[in-house]
């Protein structure tokens, strides 16, 4: 019986994981819950899981949580008992929130001990060293969740890793692959209409800039040892069926296949070595065809911008990740429009001064810097 604690627990991959413990009792126990602000579904799933631990970062309207709350969870408010919540043993903590706001209780987890099942991949992106090193400190594995990182992992775990020569990601392309009009005239819901994958807002925004791929890059980058960035390629696959392929040095590649689902991904790591039964089965049949392109830089600036952040390294991640928060935040509130993007990405990053953060505190600062200049240009549009 695994011991799991879900940070993020009301987002899209949070109610995946619970979707695949509730059909799992005999190999799962839900330890401890942790959302943002979202009370009602939170409650809805402690009265179903009977985790020790409820954790809310929002502490607004936590009267109704108090009230209706099972007596055998213990609450916690706050975001400082979130991070208290973490430092909890757990078998494995799934981190699932969206954007830089999980660095910290990521940390905070792996200092405590805990494997991370990773979803969160602004972590990786921004503390990538850090994560790195407190990880092996501490003897903690991270397991990655993201679809395209969970197909390459598994397949690395069991080839090994020496004998590579190259590592691909599959990119469905968004909503704006085969686009020809006039980009000034996407609109908010039209970039939120993801053709493969029902996701949150952040990351359907992500998907449709190819930013999300260009932070999945950098994420590969940190989470596979030994690989360097000319090693990490991209392919656009609009079936989304290959997530992730490796190619070894001898001509032989190997690749993993599934339905575009994430509780497949989500399932590999929770059960990690052993698999779970899911009844989503690949027919290529009756996909019968599977294509690959390479993207168009011109049309996706924004996965450009993330690979010269990767060459620079640094406070260069940090920066793109900031700016782009930042962006994505005033596109969804209609603020600037889509093609703003990648422009302030790019002003932002040109505007900021380079430095090799070492510490948390030198990350958290950068990434304030950051934003601030990206707000600035906003404001000034
Ligand atoms: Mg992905």
């Amino acid at each position: 019986m695994k011991h799991i604690a879900i940070l993020g627990c009301t987002g899209s991959i949070g109610c995946s994981t619970l979707q695949i413990i509730r059909q799992n009792p005999d190999l799962f126990k839900v330890k401890c819950l942790i959302a943002g602000n979202n009370t009602n579904l939170l409650l809805q799933q402690a009265q179903e899981f009977l985790p020790d631990i409820v954790a809310i970062d929002n502490s607004n309207n936590i009267e109704m949580l108090k009230q209706h709350l099972p007596s055998s969870c213990k609450l916690f408010v706050g975001s400082h008992e979130v991070l208290l919540a973490l430092q909890q043993n757990y078998d494995l903590v799934i981190s699932a929130v969206v954007g830089i706001a999980g660095l910290l209780p990521t940390i905070t987890a792996i200092k405590a001990g805990n494997n991370i099942a990773l979803a969160n991949k602004e972590s990786l992106v921004c503390g990538g060293d850090l994560i790195n090193q407190l990880a092996k400190k501490h003897n903690v594995s991270i397991l990655p969740i993201d679809s395209e990182h969970n197909a390459l992992w598994q397949i690395i775990n069991s080839c090994g890793i020496e004998a590579i020569d190259s590592i691909v990601l599959t990119a469905s392309g968004g909503p704006f692959l085969n686009f020809t009009g006039d980009i000034k005239t996407i609109t908010v819901a039209d970039a939120l209409k993801h053709p493969k994958w029902q996701m949150g807002a952040k990351i359907s925004i992500d998907s449709a800039t190819m930013m999300n791929k260009g932070l999945e890059v950098i994420e590969a980058y940190y989470l596979f040892a030994g690989i360097t960035s000319d090693q990490i390629k991209v392919l656009i696959h609009p079936q989304s069926i290959v997530h992730g392929l490796v190619n070894y040095r001898d001509g032989s590649s190997f690749a993993m296949l599934s339905e575009p689902d994430m509780k497949i991904s989500i399932g590999s790591a929770l059960n990690f070595p052993h698999r779970l039964t899911n009844h989503n089965k690949l027919c290529l049949k009756q996909i019968a065809k599977l294509e690959f392109f390479d993207v168009d830089l011109n049309k996706f600036p924004a996965f450009k911008l993330c690979q010269q952040a990767l060459q620079n390294k640094g406070s260069s991640l940090i920066t793109l990740n900031a700016s782009n928060e930042v962006a994505v935040e005033a596109f969804l509130q209609q603020k600037i429009a889509f093609w703003q993007i990648p422009a302030i990405i790019e002003e932002t990053l040109n505007r900021a001064n380079f430095s090799s953060p070492s510490c948390f505190e030198e990350i958290i600062n950068i990434n304030q810097l950051a934003k601030n200049i990206a707000q600035q240009l906003i404001a000034n549009i």
